[in-house]
């Protein structure tokens, strides 16, 4: 079974729902309010789990109750949490109103993900004996370089989703096997919004690239071959949320157990088509079996 370590955040979501969101200085009166574990880190852990890893989190929760619930929905999604500490305070969270018109605003508050600042000798084994390191950028930079740079000293495969998008440290972009920015993230990155020549530009410091292009698919790119791009399968959207952490946690257990990248790609695109016809993040999340039912029947149907 592909092993797959996680090294990121889990954030608890408080999401208010309203109509339209305040003004600065406005009071509106909300729908309905959810609580829902998140945090990028967790969101990957939970969907390379279902889609058939074994995965390990490194991370941390608070002491407070929200601690306990992301801790339970974790071991609940079948993610090993040993390595996850609990840090003295407040758990990580995203306050995030949604709107109508499906648009949302959100503040995070790291909370405990910043008391991870550095690897122990337990995280360096775990990462030792994994198929993937999973990174994101939404724990302390220089820990999440040091993830990155203990599994390429392991000879273990590092897979960095760049966001919340921000300048990357060279010695973190150095220790990166492949890059998976959405489009945005990648034009923030390089400065340039055609997907192609972003990629281009990426492929100078890293050797490979996917760029996730929401419902028109995905762009893979190499120094070896030129650029492919595989297509999204078309549904109807009804909550697109997590939809990158699913497609993330997907394409690394399918390169994880030696798929080539054209059908790992196409089977991540699967998983992450599943998702979005689903309201939640990682609620959405599919299952393999369903993963490998629908990658059959759409193939069934060429
Ligand atoms: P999010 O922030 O919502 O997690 P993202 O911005 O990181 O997502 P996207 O590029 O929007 O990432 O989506 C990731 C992948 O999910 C896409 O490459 C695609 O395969 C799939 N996907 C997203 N939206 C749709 C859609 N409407 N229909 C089909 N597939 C979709």
């Amino acid at each position: 079974m592909t092993s797959i370590v996680v090294l990121g955040s889990t954030n608890m979501d408080l999401v208010a729902y309203v109509a339209r969101a305040p003004a600065r200085g406005e009071t509106v009166t909300g729908r309905e309010f959810r609580t829902v574990p998140g945090g990028k880190g967790a969101n990957q852990a939970v969907a390379a789990a279902r889609a058939g890893a074994e995965v390990s989190m490194i991370g941390a929760v608070g002491t407070d109750d929200f601690g306990v619930r992301l801790r339970a929905a974790l071991d609940g999604a079948g993610v090993d949490t040993d390595l996850l500490r609990t840090a003295e305070g407040p758990s990580g969270t995203a306050h995030i109103v949604v709107d109508d018109e499906g648009g949302n605003a959100i503040v995070v508050i790291p909370g405990a993900n910043g008391a991870v600042t550095a690897l122990t000798h337990g995280d360096e084994a775990l990462i030792g004996n994994a198929d993937a390191l999973l990174l994101q950028l939404e724990l302390p930079l220089s820990v999440v370089t040091e993830g990155a740079r203990t599994a390429r000293r392991l000879g273990v495969r590092t897979i960095l989703t760049p966001a919340p998008a921000k300048p990357l440290p060279p010695e973190l972009v150095a220790a990166t096997d492949l890059l998976v920015p959405n489009e945005h993230e990648a034009a923030a990155l390089t400065g340039v919004t055609d997907p192609y020549a972003a990629a281009e530009a990426l492929l100078r410091v890293v050797p490979e690239v996917v760029i996730t292009l929401g419902a028109r698919g995905s762009l893979y790119a190499s120094r070896e071959a030129p650029p492919v791009t595989v297509s999204a399968p078309r549904v109807t959207a009804v909550d697109t949320t997590a939809a990158g952490d699913t497609f993330v946690g997907a394409l690394a257990v399918a390169l994880g157990e030696g798929r080539p990248v054209p059908g790992a790609l196409a089977w991540a695109s699967v998983a992450a088509a599943l998702s979005v016809q689903r309201p939640g993040a990682s609620t959405s999340m599919p299952y393999r079996s369903e993963i490998d039912m629908e990658t059959n029947s759409r193939m069934d149907a060429l």
